[in-house]
This record gives C-alpha cells, sequence and structure tokens, in this order.
C-alpha cells in the first residue's frame, strides 16, 4: 500500500538544502528519524476531530508550513494548507472559535500567485463566514 498524501512531499529536493526532515508518513516537521511521534503509533483509520490534521492541531503545523515555503515547495505547502483551513474551519463552524486568519491568508496568497481567482475569493468568503459564526471572537492585534 503506497500513502498517496506522502508523494505530495517528496518531490521537494530539487536542491533546496533541507537540513530538517519530515516525517515520511504526515510530511510534519521532526528534527530526527522518519516518522514522528504520533506516526509511529497511529493506527490504521484514524479520524481526526475538528480543528486537527493527522492528529495535530492546525497550529502545530505552522514550523512544517514555513519550511515547506522557505524551500519554494508552493505544491507542498499549499497541499498542506488545503487541509489546515478545513481543520481551522471545521474547528470554528463546530466549537465557536475564532478561525485562525493566517491559514486562510497563506493559501490565499498561493491561489492569488497561481492566478486562482475562484478559490482565493473562496477563502474569503469562507473566513468571513467563520467570523461570523464566532462572535467571541477576538481581534488580536500585532
Ligand atoms: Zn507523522
Amino acid at each position: 500500500m503506497s500513502l498517496d498524501r506522502s508523494s505530495a512531499f517528496s518531490h521537494a529536493g530539487s536542491g533546496a538544502g533541507a537540513n530538517a526532515s519530515r516525517c515520511r508518513r504526515c510530511g510534519i516537521l521532526v528534527g530526527h528519524g522518519e516518522h514522528c511521534d504520533f506516526c509511529q503509533q497511529r493506527p490504521t483509520g484514524y479520524v481526526d476531530p475538528p480543528g486537527e490534521y493527522v492528529g495535530r492541531h492546525h497550529t502545530e503545523w505552522i514550523a512544517t508550513l514555513d519550511q515547506l515555503l522557505l524551500q519554494g515547495d508552493t505544491d507542498a505547502a499549499e497541499f498542506l494548507l488545503v487541509r489546515l483551513v478545513d481543520a481551522t474551519e471545521a474547528e470554528s463552524l463546530l466549537d465557536g472559535v475564532p478561525p485562525f486568519e493566517r491559514h486562510f491568508s497563506r493559501l490565499g496568497q498561493i491561489a492569488r500567485s497561481r492566478g486562482d481567482d475562484k478559490l482565493s475569493r473562496d477563502l474569503r468568503r469562507r473566513f468571513k463566514q467563520c467570523s461570523q459564526r464566532a462572535p467571541a471572537a477576538k481581534r488580536e492585534t500585532g
């Protein structure tokens, strides 16, 4: 059985100089080794609760995203961001917590750089919807 999702991360190495490795199963940044702690013990058929992607809260993926973008691996970053946006959206709609704007804005940036206006508009609409559903959202400045 080959995992399709990991192949999206496997084409990063075009001389980008990666010195940190990513989990071969889920793609998260790991200090060493081939798999992250979670994937070593992950049961098959595991289903993420709202707000998580592969067993981790969507905010835990930020370092991995940073690394992908730093390496110029926009495809893998987009692949990951689509799932993180889903996660923060689900969390927001179900738990009434404010959506995590950075995932939306980063994916929106990628969408615009590709000329994908539909996705860009879609993201703005989804973010607005989440924000409206979470009236308790505190606006963070900075
Ligand atoms: Zn993993």
